[in-house]
């Protein structure tokens, strides 16, 4: 097993052949999970091998960039259950309320070790950078939220889809092992609960109007009802507006409460173990969504400095955009007029006020609702920024590699040329008559989200 590749020492070198006295301390950020996480176990064989108490913390940051009261919810709801699952395995949790890499600096000072989990946006980065050169002990990270670790899929940035597939080929099924939890030696029993977690009402924001509840626990649940009711049809009805067939995964993948692994490994056994052989049930759509694409906007995202940016897009896509910047655009809107759904198109306007509402979107919408951006704004940088801003402010599985990605997608990465047109030049194009054509039933979406 090659799982040796996900962990990796951050530390200077000088420091990792000392083993400062105290406990293991597993910094909990990205992964905020109990089930499937590499991180998680990984500490508690660290622990177990040097017969030292384990302790895991989060550190509750009010000011990550661009996360408001639903995102709070969401965490919150998952450190709950995390809080709960770890005193059943006698593991102490701890949360606290300060800078995620202050907490984890100040922790190491008394720690054995500090093991962490990845993240591939520049924040977690340099959150991580600034814990492993400040920390007097070492700093141990594991990569458990991708199936194929981002640097053994492919060393460099890949072009798109078609280059990435294949090395994930190659490499998948040597990642798709099982993973159990490991038992803590110094586990005396249950654990009392800890102090309650703080309200996500502290929170600048609005709740949802339409919940989406978060947790381990919850997302678990969710998975079965896909496989059970979804998956067999999973292939024909996904991407249909009106139906709300998709996994519902991304917001628990984003906050890391779930693990990719152990989605692809339930998929693959639900399927084999239960739906009849050949059924197009969509399996292999599921996994190449899950792991082709999702692992393709990590590989994005850790590869390409300028990610989150209109720079970070293909010169071909700048340069044709560029060649289009001073057509006619029969329609402009403001970012206001955007956010509060004020367009002519009753398409648009109900996927805008879906992501409002229930802070999702359907995923076809995703695409049609980022292309008109681009036709509705006056310059191509411009509307990227929208883009990103109103997907980072309203979606819970915002502010995330596939987010980043997905917005890019709009305007021309990972994609290719198209038949040249107006304001898009080569850029693939998407209207409503496609909207209408492709689905006779729109109109139940358009009624479902209206403004
Ligand atoms: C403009 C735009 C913005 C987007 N913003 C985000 C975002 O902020 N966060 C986010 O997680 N996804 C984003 N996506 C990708 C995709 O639309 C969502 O991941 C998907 O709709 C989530 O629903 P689901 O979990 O039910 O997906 P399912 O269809 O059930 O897919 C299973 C999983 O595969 C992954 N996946 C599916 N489609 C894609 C894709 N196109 N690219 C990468 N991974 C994918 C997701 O992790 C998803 O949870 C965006 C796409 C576009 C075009």
């Amino acid at each position: 097993m090659n799982q040796e590749d996900r962990i990796a020492l951050l530390s200077p070198p000088g420091k990792a052949g000392e083993t400062p006295p105290g406990p293991v301390r597993y910094w909990m950020q990205a992964s905020v999970r109990t089930r499937y996480n590499h991180a998680l176990e990984y500490a508690v064989h660290l622990a177990n091998h040097r017969r030292v108490p384990l302790e895991v913390f989060f550190a509750l940051t009010p000011d990550y960039p661009m996360a408001s009261r639903r995102h709070y919810q969401f965490l919150l709801e998952g450190l709950a259950d995390v809080q709960t699952n770890l005193a059943a395995r006698g593991i102490p949790f701890v949360l606290y309320r300060e800078s995620p890499p202050g907490a984890a600096v100040r922790l190491a000072r008394e720690s054995s070790a500090i093991v962490t989990d990845r993240g591939y946006t520049r924040i977690q980065r340099q959150w991580r950078e600034e814990v492993a050169r400040s920390s007097p002990c070492p700093v141990v990270q594991v990569e458990t939220n991708l199936v194929v670790p981002v640097e053994t899929a492919s060393s460099k940035e890949e072009y798109s889809a078609a280059t990435f597939r294949p090395r994930i080929a190659r490499q998948r099924d040597t990642f798709l092992q099982p993973l159990s939890p490991l038992p803590y030696w110094n586990n005396q029993g249950p654990l009392k609960p800890g102090p309650p977690l703080p309200q996500a009402d502290l929170f600048p924001g609005d709740p949802l109007e339409e919940p989406f509840p978060g947790g381990e626990d919850r997302a678990a649940r969710e998975l079965s009802h896909f496989l059970e009711e979804r998956l067999s049809r999973y292939d024909e009805l996904r991407n249909v507006p009106d139906r709300d067939w998709t996994s519902r995964m991304s917001a628990y993948l984003h906050f890391g409460q779930i693990s990719p692994l152990e989605i692809a490994l339930k998929a693959i056994d639900y399927h084999e173990a239960v739906l009849e052989p050949g059924d197009a049930s969509g399996i292999g759509t599921l996994l190449e969504e899950l792991i082709v694409r999702r692992e393709l906007a990590a590989n994005y995202t850790f590869y390409n400095p300028r990610y989150d940016s209109y720079q970070g897009l293909p010169q071909w896509a700048r340069a044709t955009l560029e060649e289009h910047r001073g057509d006619p655009r029969p329609w402009t809107y403001s970012l206001e007029q955007l956010q509060g759904a004020e367009t002519h198109d009753p398409y648009w306007n109900a996927a805008q006020m879906q992501m409002i509402r229930s802070g999702r979107m359907h995923g076809y919408m995703r695409m049609y609702w980022g292309k008109k951006i681009l036709e509705w704004t006056p310059d191509p940088e411009e509307a990227f920024n929208r883009a990103l801003i109103l997907n980072d402010t309203y979606q819970l599985d915002g502010r995330d590699p596939n987010g980043y990605a997905g917005v890019a997608w709009c305007f021309g990465k990972h994609d290719r040329p198209w038949k040249e047109r107006a304001i898009f030049g080569k850029i693939r194009y998407m209207n409503d008559r496609g909207l209408e054509r492709k689905f006779r039933e729109i109109s139940r979406y358009t009624r479902r989200w209206a403004p």
